[in-house]
């Protein structure tokens, strides 16, 4: 049985004001949706203090990214080990804005993946296809790449640590949500992938919706048996958004 995951990713987002109330929002509600996990990803230098204010409570947290190096001369970069320090269950890698406004190819999401596995971080993998791809009819093949480059750098079971989020690119910050019917059949496609390897991993690897999820559509959205939470992004910014959202998914 697969536990909803509902994940927060402020993306560069919040003050370390505006994040205390929005943490204070969040403890207070999530007593009610503890059937699902909750996890919010904050900017980095917001770690310390979501640490702080989150460490004994059930939510977990996390990072939108991170080096695929260890240490050295990367001057910006922030590694897996640092991750570490801070206690982050998870870390979103190959998230769209990375890949087309970064320059994240598939091989090097694959090397972010591996680094924080390294470290104990659980990655989740962001993969998706744009519009274009979607009108031209490769959706399926674009997702089958970008998942193969982290099958074939990490192999299967990897993946019994690691969560997939499916995010088409369309879909995200746009406010236009992919049908119910639309991810399930991306998301059944990714499990089937899966499966040709590792059925069992595939059954036990919860694969997230991403894109415009809000808590007017997240109910439909879950209730589709391949879609195991949500990555939010717009929505995660108000407390009583995203607890609107995880309480749809119990
Ligand atoms: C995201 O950035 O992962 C995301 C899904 O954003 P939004 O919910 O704002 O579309």
């Amino acid at each position: 049985m697969r536990r909803k995951l509902v994940a927060g990713n402020w993306k560069m987002n919040g003050s370390a004001e505006s994040i205390r109330g929005l943490l204070e929002g969040i403890k207070a509600g999530a007593a009610e949706v503890a059937a699902v996990e909750l996890a919010v990803f904050p900017p980095f230098v917001y770690l310390e203090l979501v640490e702080q204010q989150l460490s004994g409570t059930a939510i977990a947290w996390g990072t939108q990214n991170l080096s695929e190096h260890a240490s050295g001369a990367y001057t910006g970069e922030v590694a897996g080990p640092m991750l570490q320090d801070f206690h982050c269950a998870y870390v979103i890698v190959g998230h769209s804005e990375r890949r087309t406004l970064y320059g994240e190819s598939d091989e090097m999401v694959a090397r972010k993946f591996a680094a924080a596995r390294k470290v104990g971080v659980k990655p989740i993998l962001c993969v998706g296809e744009t519009l274009e791809e979607r009108d031209q009819g490769v959706t399926e093949s674009v997702v089958e790449r970008q998942l193969k480059a982290v099958l074939d750098l990490e192999g299967i079971e990897a993946f019994n640590d690691a969560v997939i989020a499916y995010e088409p690119v369309w879909a995200i910050g746009t406010g236009r949500t992919a049908t119910p019917q639309q991810a399930q059949d991306v998301h059944a496609f990714i499990r089937a992938k899966l499966a040709e390897q590792n059925p069992t991993v595939a059954a036990e690897t919860r694969i997230l919706y991403g894109g415009s999820m809000k808590a007017a559509n997240s109910g439909e959205l879950m209730a589709m048996a391949d879609i195991d939470g949500g990555l939010i992004g717009g929505a995660s910014l108000d407390a009583k958004d995203f607890l609107a959202i995880a309480r749809s998914g119990c």
